[in-house]
Order: C-alpha cells, then sequence, then structure tokens
C-alpha cells in the first residue's frame, strides 16, 4: 500500500474515529504545550547526568490530545524521514504506548536519539498546524517521540523491525554516523546482507564521540545499535575503508554496492595569529577525547586540561556541547564568542537556553583576532574584535563586520575552536574518479543520492557537509531506496 493510502486507512480506523470524537478541536486547541522536565541547571552544571528527564505518562497523554489528528498533517512534510506523527501522537493518546514506538520505528532507525538532538522547532514542528496556521505553539511532537521511544526501552518491551527473506547480496556501508545507521537497518529489512565499516572503535559516529551524555547518553545509542544487530547489520569497527581495505578490495569480497556515510569530521580552523599554541584545540578534538578516550579522567593516558578560564568560538550546536562541557569539567568562566548576534545563533535554542542556565557567558558580536601565550607557548590570551552587523550575505544572515579600533584582550588558558568542519577525506582521496564539489563533499545525483560510480552511493554530511543528524537519516533512509532499485536492475 502507498503512504497516503496507508495513512488514510490508519486514520479512518474506529478507535482513531472515536478518539477524535472524545474531544472537541477547539478544547484540544485550548490545551497549554507541555514543558520538557530538565535537572536544576546549578547540580547539572557539575556533573554528566542528562539534562532532560522527559515526560511523564500523564504529561505526555496531555499533549498528545492537542494534536489535532488533521485530515493533511502538513507535520509529516517537515520530517526527513517521514514519520507517521499524527499516528503515533494518537497512539500515545489512546494509550497504546508500545504501538506508538513500533509506528515510529516503521521509518526511524533512531526515535530516541531523534527525540533527544533533532531540530524538530525547524523540521515537522515548524510545519505543525498550530504554527503553520494559527501561529501557536506546536504539538511537542519530539518530546512525545522521546517519550515513546524511552517508554519502550524501560519497559523493556522493543519491538524488532520485520526482515524480509535473504536475498544474499552483500553491501557495505562506511561509517557508522546516523546516515550510516540508518541506510544499514533499512538494507537489512529489505533482506540485504549488510555490514557497516567503521574507522572507529565504537559504533555511533557523531552521535558517540561528538554529543556528550548529558544531552545524548551512550547507553540510548547502543541500544538502538542492538536492535540493527539483532536483525542482522553486521559491524566491523576499526576498519577504515579506503586504508584497512579499498573499496577494490571489498568487491572481491563480493560487495555489490557501497554507501558511503562517512561524515564531516575533520575540524576547520581560522588561520589567525598564535593559533598553534598549546591549550587551543578544535571542539572535535576536545569532545572525541572527552566522550570517546575519556580524557576527562584523572587516570587517562591522554588528559584533557581542565581550563579555568576557557574560550569557546563559534555558534553552532558543536560549540554549546563544547562549552557546557569545560563547565562540567570544572571552568570557572566558560565564554561562547560568536560573531554575530544571538538572533542568529545555529545552535538549537534549547541548548543555547540549557547553556545560559548553567551559567555559560556569551559574548556575541565579537570575532578572535589573535592568540597570546605564556613562554611555555600555553595560551592566556585571546585578542577580540568587536563587531557590527552589515548587509546579509549568501545564508541570508546579516554578515558581520569589523569595528575598527574595538580590540579587547580577554583571558583564557583553554580555547576550544568551533568554527565548522569539512568532509572527512579518505573516502574521495582514495577513488580518484570520484566526482567531488570544490568543499570536498561527494557529489550525488539528488533524486537518488547515487555518485558517478554507479555503485556508489552517499548521504549525510559527507554530501552536505556539517548538517543535522534527521537530515543524514534521511538520506540513509533515501540512499537505501535508490541502491535497492538499482540492485534490483542490475
Ligand atoms: P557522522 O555522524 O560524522 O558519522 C560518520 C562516521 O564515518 C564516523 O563514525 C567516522 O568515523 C566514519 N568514517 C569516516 N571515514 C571512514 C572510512 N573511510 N571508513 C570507515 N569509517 C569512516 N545534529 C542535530 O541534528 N542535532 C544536534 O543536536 C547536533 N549536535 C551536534 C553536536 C556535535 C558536537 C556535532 C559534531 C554535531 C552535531 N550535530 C547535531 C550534527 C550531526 O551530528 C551530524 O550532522 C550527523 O552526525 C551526520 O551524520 P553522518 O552519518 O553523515 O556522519
Ligand atoms: Fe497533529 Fe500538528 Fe501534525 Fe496536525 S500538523 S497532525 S496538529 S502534529
Amino acid at each position: 500500500m502507498d503512504k497516503k493510502a496507508y495513512l488514510k486507512e490508519e486514520r479512518n480506523a474506529e478507535w482513531r474515529v472515536e478518539l477524535r470524537k472524545s474531544l472537541k478541536p477547539k478544547e484540544r486547541m485550548s490545551l497549554i504545550r507541555v514543558e520538557m522536565n530538565e535537572e536544576d541547571p546549578t547540580e547539572r552544571a557539575t556533573s554528566y547526568v542528562e539534562v532532560n528527564t522527559g515526560l511523564t505518562l500523564e504529561q505526555a497523554q496531555n499533549e498528545a490530545k492537542r494534536c489535532l489528528d488533521c485530515g493533511n498533517p502538513t507535520c509529516i512534510t517537515g520530517c526527513p524521514v517521514e514519520i507517521n506523527i499524527p499516528g503515533f501522537i494518537k497512539r500515545i493518546e489512546h494509550g497504546d504506548i508500545l504501538g506508538a514506538a513500533k509506528e515510529l520505528k516503521k521509518t526511524s532507525t533512531l526515535p530516541a536519539v531523534c527525540g533527544r538532538v533533532c531540530p524538530q522547532e525547524k523540521q515537522c514542528e515548524a510545519h505543525c498546524f498550530y504554527t503553520v496556521k494559527m501561529k501557536k505553539t506546536p504539538v511537542a511532537i519530539g518530546y512525545l517521540e522521546r517519550f515513546a521511544a524511552d517508554y519502550e526501552r524501560e519497559s523493556k518491551n522493543i519491538s524488532i523491525p520485520e526482515v524480509a527473506e535473504e536475498n544474499n547480496i552483500k553491501v557495505a556501508c562506511i561509517g557508522s554516523g546516523p546516515a550510516g545507521l540508518t541506510f544499514a537497518g533499512e538494507m537489512r529489512k529489505r533482506g540485504y546482507d549488510v555490514t557497516v565499516f567503521e574507522a572507529l572503535h565504537e559504533i555511533g559516529g557523531v552521535l558517540k564521540y561528538g554529543i556528550p551524555e548529558f544531552r545524548l547518553p551512550n547507553d540510548i545509542v547502543d541500544v538502538e545499535i542492538n536492535t540493527l544487530k539483532q536483525i542482522g547489520v553486521k559491524f566491523e569497527t576499526n576498519f577504515i575503508v579506503g586504508k584497512t581495505a579499498t573499496i577494490e578490495d571489498l568487491k572481491e569480497e563480493g560487495f555489490k554496492a557501497f554507501f558511503a556515510g562517512s561524515g564531516a569530521g575533520l575540524p576547520r580552523f581560522m588561520n589567525i595569529p598564535g593559533e598553534n599554541y598549546n591549550g587551543i584545540l578544535s571542539s572535535n578534538e576536545y569532545l572525541t577525547r572527552i566522550n570517546l578516550m575519556h580524557a576527562a579522567k584523572q587516570n587517562s593516558d591522554t588528559p584533557v586540561i581542565s581550563g579555568k578560564n576557557v574560550v569557546v568560538v563559534g555558534g553552532g550546536n558543536t560549540a554549546m556541547d563544547s562549552v557546557r562541557t569545560a563547565k562540567r569539567l570544572g571552568a570557572q568562566t566558560a565564554t561562547i564568542v560568536y560573531r554575530r548576534s544571538m538572533e542568529e545563533m545555529p545552535a538549537r535554542v534549547e541548548e543555547i537556553e540549557h547553556a545560559k542556565a548553567e551559567g555559560i557567558e556569551f559574548m556575541t558580536l565579537a570575532n578572535p583576532v589573535e592568540y597570546f601565550a605564556d613562554e611555555q607557548g600555553q595560551v592566556n590570551k585571546v585578542r577580540i574584535q568587536k563587531m557590527e552587523l552589515g548587509e546579509p550575505d549568501a545564508s541570508g544572515r546579516r554578515r558581520p563586520v569589523p569595528i575598527e579600533g574595538s580590540e579587547i584582550d580577554i583571558k583564557a588558558d583553554t580555547v576550544v575552536v568551533s568554527v565548522g568542519v569539512s568532509p572527512n577525506p579518505i573516502i574521495p582521496d582514495s577513488l580518484p574518479d570520484l566526482e567531488t564539489t570544490p568543499w570536498g563533499t561527494i557529489k550525488v545525483n539528488q533524486d537518488n543520492l547515487q555518485s558517478n560510480i554507479s555503485d556508489l552511493f552517499a548521504g549525510g554530511d559527507i554530501v552536505r557537509g556539517g548538517a543535522t543528524v534527521i537530515l543524514a537519516m534521511g538520506d540513509g533512509r533515501k540512499a537505501a531506496a535508490s541502491m535497492h532499485d538499482y540492485l534490483q536492475k542490475a
């Protein structure tokens, strides 16, 4: 059955019709949006406990009542993996929480992850009837997604997706971030023999090495990875495709097609004087060492210095994760230095609010222009130039323009540079015939995510540059459908 027909049939089910009748739309619209429960800001700022603690059953069901079960659910158009949003929300209202989790898993491999880190305010919630037509706060779709996924996990009733009959066709996935995991799950469900090759010793990509425990606990990611293992996805860690073995080697082992979900983990720097001093590092290195190498622990072989005055340069999610991590490591001052104003900051609003509540300082319209160090070469000062906003640039945001003679110096013993990332180069470098863009991303046909090498598909950050979890997942899903078509015709 096609998607539209399925949604219509679902919506006309007797229980759904009864549920709709149980409250008038006006009554639903008069309900107030739920607020997420969270740990106390002062206490959580010194620990790694998860900040958001989730909704109670009562809160979730009340929030579910706000959803109008629209005939034309525009929220779905805002979801890159096309979750049946009213379908799962109405199951929550109806009390069938496990059914809600099952519905989510039909199209999303990582609902507990997405419920925590997706920018719903820019995706499904931005397309909700309340936002679009009424200019009111949307249904809390993300909170409800998290609730259903957590409920399923905590009740130890984890549903395992159905897998089609084995077709014994081997396909390889390069990288185990959200793009790769989604691709792997979708291909496995179609009966393929799927192996995920991951360069690091942990599976999960940025979900594990980038996003910290206080926002996305590793245990939660592992449960979703375990579901993939249970349906038969194979994982090879410490395996760099292009180095440990080439794509040609893998073809000789019988792999018929490849998906590159190798991400954008190469840090960018600003190339300003003093950037090589000790104590200045990229957010990638900072977060990976702490999240994956346990560098914050006393007995670590490669400890990070717990700076007293930490400056984080940038305004994205990565910058917010770095500065909040610094606070948790004991920084007395942890400051964001961002060249535009608060309004342009690309990090999720929730993360900015959490950071403020935890005592993070924000220095906006400010840009580092030089670093200074002591005699041992350890950074001790950042020269900051004040900025003002000029005309909009290509991104539509107003361009920051330096104010001459406005420089000030601030103390810093650790600087974390978080000004963007570039694509991981190993796959493009190992395939000289592969077409790439001037930014190093893999060029693909947007309709099917196929590269100019016909058996190589690609998606996620290796195609988009640094983007989001849900866009990477959407690509993984689309690439699986295209690769399936390609292999069926081969
Ligand atoms: P990745 O997650 O980067 O995974 C790629 C994987 O491929 C890596 O594990 C890498 O080791 C592996 N790999 C690379 N080359 C090879 C090779 N040759 N062989 C084998 N393996 C290889 N997005 C959000 O939506 N919400 C957030 O709150 C958010 N917060 C973020 C916080 C941080 C600190 C960072 C860094 C990013 C954040 N993002 C967030 C962005 C989001 O995480 C990424 O857009 C997403 O992870 C991209 O997924 P991916 O699968 O394309 O790549
Ligand atoms: Fe519910 Fe909003 Fe989707 Fe309508 S658009 S079905 S109200 S979540």
